[in-house]
């Protein structure tokens, strides 16, 4: 199967036939023929092109899943995702998604988006609608058809983003989840290719924009599991907003590094403590401590505000956004599904 190519966004003429890509800040300039690294955008005849107006993937989740934990508690998404990735992390659980054009074991799966019969499923599902798995940010075009069905709209991305490019799609979109995978640039490059710097801007960039915002860091050995490497990254996240919900997620052996082992829930645990001792209010582990590690309590009186399940709310007792025992406000999205 191969690509659909269609006229992308952000692109600017340069002499010569060749073509500049906004998107990412590689900002590629592109020969006559060229594919860009994330092997989705090309430049054809003078024109760039994208490959991602695609769905290989459309199937309901749960807004926790994504995860968001204080964005429309309880909401289902129908979730889309087209091939490709601008980063190549050693452990990517969808890597035969992600690295096509990569690895031999990532061909192109998938055949072109109908946003219209899109939107159409999500409504009959009683759904919003979010990209995830792969990279949505390489998907700016699909996500502006997408709007025009007037369904709220979610990312799951790396927020490697220009900022051009994240003031097109900003107005759009009710929430991203960021992942934040370390915590300097040289191990950030080594794990993904790519520097960190853009990913911290891109998530104020979206905050100043007023869209939800919510970070992952996956424990990964060597890159974001030490004790150091988290203060540095929970500091870094509490000096932008400790409001920021931050969810830890455990490691686990896949793609390229299946002889690391998994996160170690002691791990997990002390990752938690370290957040917020760093400041951050809103700690979360999903899979590896109970309920406690996906319960949101106020911080203030420590009542209990939020009981999930490991991919769904089970009850909500604030009253709007405030706690019902103290009256203190909740940062959150928090208005009923979808
Ligand atoms: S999205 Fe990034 S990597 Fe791909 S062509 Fe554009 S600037 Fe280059």
């Amino acid at each position: 199967m191969e690509p659909e190519w269609r006229p992308a966004v952000l692109t600017a003429p340069l002499p010569g036939g060749r073509v500049r890509c906004g998107l990412c800040p590689y900002n590629c300039g592109l020969d006559e023929g060229q594919t860009g690294p994330c092997q989705v955008r090309r430049n054809r005849d003078g024109v760039l092109e994208t490959a991602t107006f695609t769905a290989a993937v459309a199937h309901i989740d749960a807004i926790e899943r994504k995860p968001f934990y204080h964005l429309r508690p309880g909401a289902r998404v129908l979730t889309v995702a087209s091939p490709g990735c601008t980063f190549s992390c050693g452990y990517c659980i969808n890597h035969r998604l992600s690295q096509y054009g990569r690895e031999a074991t990532s061909p192109w799966l998938g055949s072109a988006a109908v946003p219209a019969e899109l939107a159409t499923q999500a409504r009959e599902a009683d759904a919003m609608l979010g990209l995830s798995y792969t990279e949505p940010g390489l998907a700016p075009e699909l996500t502006l058809a997408l709007a025009e069905h007037g369904l709220p709209i979610v990312w799951k991305t790396n927020g490697f983003l220009t900022p051009a490019a994240i003031d097109l799609v900003a107005p759009v979109l009710l929430g991203v989840n960021i992942d934040v995978k370390a915590a300097d640039t040289r191990s950030h490059r080594d794990l993904t290719g790519a520097p960190l710097g853009p990913v911290l801007d891109a998530i104020e960039r979206f905050l100043a924009a007023d869209v939800w915002v919510e970070v992952c860091t996956p424990l990964i050995p060597g890159v974001s599991a030490s004790p150091e490497q988290l203060d540095t990254i929970a500091h870094r996240l509490a000096a932008i907003s400790p409001d920021l919900p931050w969810h830890l997620l455990r490691f686990t052996p896949d793609f390229k590094m299946l002889l690391d082992p998994p996160t170690p829930p002691a791990m997990l645990e002390s990752a938690r403590e370290i957040g917020h001792q760093a400041g951050l209010r809103f700690v979360y582990v999903e899979r590896a401590l109970g309920t406690p590690g996906r319960r949101t309590e106020c911080p203030d009186c420590a009542a209990t505000l939020v009981e999930r399940g490991i991919w769904a709310t089970h009850e909500v007792h604030l009253r709007g956004d405030k706690c019902p025992n103290c009256g203190a406000h909740i940062p959150g999205r928090w208005e009923v599904r979808p």
